[in-house]
C-alpha cells in the first residue's frame, strides 16, 4: 500500500487546486512545493542480542515561513523520505489552517518500535536526538509524538537535547510527560479535536452525536482516544480496527472495555479480544461499513481508487494524516460524501502542542480546563472558517481548508521576499 501511492502527489494536487482558485500564477506560489530543508541521518546501534544495526532516519522542515517548523517524529518500518516530506508539508498547512504560529516539519525513523526493548528504544531516541540536534531547537523546529512514539520518548528526547545544551530546554519538544514540562490533556488532544470536529460537521448537517453510528479505523493513540470520546458523547461506535483485524457490533461496541483490554498489555490485539455479539471483520470491510460517520485513524492512502466507490458512510472525518488519495477524494466528492480533511480534523494535537510550547516559555502551568476550552474555541473557529469558504466557493471542505492554509503560508513567504 505504502509504495503504490505517492502521498506527496496528493498534497500538491490539492495545493495546485487551491492556488488556481486563489488566482496565483506558478511563480507566485511554486516555492511552497519544496521542503526548505531535509536531513537524512544514519543511526548505528548495538541491539540487546549483540547484533549491530543501522537505522535510516529523517528530519524534514517543509516551511518556517510562519514560525518554527513543528511536527511529530514517527517510528514505523515504512518510514521513507517521500512519506516524511508529505507529512512535513501537511504540518505547515495544518498549523496555517488553525492559525498557530508555526511552520511544518516531520521526522521519522524506519524501525518497528514494538520489536525493541525499552533500553533499545531509549538508545535509539538518544542517538536520533543527537543526530538531528544541529537543525532543531525551540525557535527552529519543535518535534512531538506521532505514530509509534510516546510521551516517554519525548521525555528522553528533551533530556538528550538539554544535556547537549548543558541546561534544561523544555520547549525543544512537545508531548512530554506531565512533570517534565508536558501539558495536561496533550495525550488525548488529537482525539478530542476529532470528536469536536465530528460534532461540528454533524451539527451543520442537522444531526446529533447521540445514537449516530460511527466506525474508527486504527486503535493507536489517536484512534483509541477518538473512539473513547465519541462513545462518551453517546455515539454508537459499531466498528473499530487495529493492525490485526476489525470488530463489528450492530448495536454498538463497549469501547471502555475494549480500551481496557488493549491497555493491559501493549502486545494485546483485537484479534484476541472476546465479547458477546461481536463479529470479526477485515480492515477493508471496516472502511466499507454502512455507518453515518467513518473515522480513518490509521495510516496514509487507506481510502484509494480501489475502495472509494464502496464507501457507504455519509461523512468522513480524517483523524490520520493523508488517509485519502486525491483520486479517491474526487470519487467521494462526486458521491456527495462530506470529507473533513486531516489538516483540520486532526489539528487538536498540534494546537495543544502549541499551548505546551507557550507553557514552557512562560513557565506558567495551564489547567486542563483552560486547555480544553481554548482548544474548543480554536477548533470551532477553524471549522467555521473552512465550512464558510468551502460553501462560498462551492468546493469540498478539503479545498476550502487549503484555500485558507495555502494563502496563509504563501502570504508569509511573500512577506519575506521568497518570490523576489
Ligand atoms: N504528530 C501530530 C500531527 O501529525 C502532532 C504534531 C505536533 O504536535 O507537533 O499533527
Amino acid at each position: 500500500m505504502a509504495d503504490k501511492y505517492n502521498p506527496l502527489e496528493n498534497v500538491w494536487a490539492v495545493v495546485d487546486k487551491a492556488a488556481s482558485i486563489l488566482g496565483y500564477q506558478e511563480n507566485e506560489y511554486a516555492a511552497v512545493k519544496y521542503p526548505e530543508r531535509e536531513l537524512k541521518v544514519a543511526i548505528p546501534m548495538v541491539m540487546d542480542d549483540g547484533s549491530f544495526r543501522v537505522f535510516e532516519a529523517y528530519r524534514i522542515q517543509h516551511s518556517t515561513a510562519r514560525g518554527p517548523a513543528k511536527g511529530g517524529i514517527r517510528f514505523h518500518p515504512a518510514v521513507n523520505q517521500n512519506e516524511v516530506e508529505a507529512l512535513a508539508a501537511w504540518m505547515s498547512f495544518k498549523c496555517a489552517v488553525v492559525n498557530v504560529p508555526f511552520g511544518g516539519g516531520k521526522g521519522g525513523v524506519a524501525v518497528d518500535p514494538r520489536k525493541l526493548s525499552e533500553r533499545e528504544l531509549f538508545v535509539l531516541t538518544q542517538k536520533y536526538t543527537q543526530a538531528i540536534a544541529p537543525v532543531i531547537g525551540p525557535e527552529e523546529d519543535i518535534p512531538a509524538p506521532d505514530v509509534g512514539t510516546t510521551p516517554q520518548i519525548m521525555g528522553w528526547f528533551m533530556d538528550t537535547y538539554s544535556k547537549l545544551n548543558t541546561h534544561n530546554v523544555l520547549n525543544c519538544v512537545t508531548g512530554k510527560p506531565i512533570g517534565l514540562g508536558g501539558i495536561l490533556g496533550r495525550g488525548s488532544a488529537t482525539g478530542r479535536g476529532v470528536m469536536m470536529t465530528v460534532n461540528n460537521i454533524l451539527a451543520k448537517l442537522g444531526k446529533k452525536m447521540e445514537g449516530t453510528s460511527v466506525a474508527v479505523q486504527g486503535m493507536g493513540n489517536v484512534g483509541s482516544a477518538t473512539a473513547d470520546f465519541l462513545y462518551r458523547e453517546g455515539m454508537k461506535v459499531v466498528g473499530v480496527s487495529d493492525v490485526s483485524c476489525g470488530i463489528y457490533k450492530e448495536d454498538g461496541l463497549n469501547i471502555p472495555e475494549i480500551l481496557e483490554y488493549l491497555k493491559q498489555d501493549r502486545k494485546n490485539l483485537l484479534k484476541d479480544y472476546r465479547a458477546e455479539g461481536i463479529t470479526f471483520i477485515t480492515n477493508e470491510e471496516l472502511l466499507e461499513l454502512a455507518v453515518d460517520v467513518l473515522v480513518p485513524a490509521a495510516m496514509e492512502n487507506m481510502i484509494n481508487v480501489d475502495n472509494a466507490d464502496k464507501i457507504r458512510a455519509s461523512v468522513i472525518v480524517e483523524a490520520a494524516n493523508g488517509p485519502t488519495t486525491s483520486e479517491a477524494d474526487e470519487i467521494l466528492d462526486c458521491k456527495g460524501i462530506y470529507v473533513v480533511p486531516d489538516i483540520l480534523a486532526n489539528a487538536g494535537g498540534v494546537i495543544v502542542s502549541y499551548f505546551e510550547w507557550v507553557q514552557n516559555i512562560q513557565a506558567y502551568l495551564w489547567t486542563e480546563e483552560r486547555v480544553v476550552e481554548t482548544l474548543h474555541a480554536m477548533m470551532d473557529d477553524a471549522f467555521k472558517g473552512v465550512w464558510d469558504i468551502a460553501k462560498e466557493n462551492s468546493v469540498s471542505l478539503r479545498t476550502g481548508a487549503y484555500l485558507i492554509a495555502v494563502k496563509r503560508v504563501v502570504t508569509a513567504q511573500h512577506g519575506r521576499g521568497t518570490y523576489l
